[in-house]
């Protein structure tokens, strides 16, 4: 049985987090600390550990976690000019939480996509 994260408890309102969106599915709030003008991490209400814990059940929810990040972005004013959704998974994709969660950062030019330099 997997660990809960404070994700979870910001998912059943536990921690009170003003929310920008929640169905059955998923839940969407600003990060704690964001990185961009716009930072807003989408997440499965369902907990999942990483990216690699997914499965085809799954499927349903991480389509929901691409339609709500169009939804916010349009409502962030984002949306024309462009953001970046990210995944991050493990010890080198720098994962933090081990809930999966989707990043939507934009309201500014993002320069370029990593800062790894091979
Ligand atoms: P990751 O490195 O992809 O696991 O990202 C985890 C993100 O969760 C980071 O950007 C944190 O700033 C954010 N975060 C951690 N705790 C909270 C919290 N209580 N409320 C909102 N965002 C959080």
């Amino acid at each position: 049985m997997a660990e809960e994260t404070i994700f979870s408890k910001i998912i059943r309102q536990e921690i009170p987090t003003p929310l920008l969106y929640q169905d059955d599915l998923v839940t969407a709030f600003r990060d704690i600390s964001p990185q961009a003008n716009s930072h807003i991490l989408i997440v499965p209400n369902k907990l999942i550990p990483t990216i690699n814990d997914v499965t085809e059940q799954d499927e349903l929810c991480l389509g929901r976690m691409i339609t709500v990040a169009k939804k916010l972005a349009k409502e962030e004013g984002i949306d024309e000019n462009g953001y970046r959704l990210i995944m991050n998974c493990n010890k080198h994709g720098g994962q933090e939480v081990f809930h999966i969660h989707m990043h939507l950062v934009g309201g500014q030019p993002l320069g370029p996509m990593l800062s790894i330099r091979f």
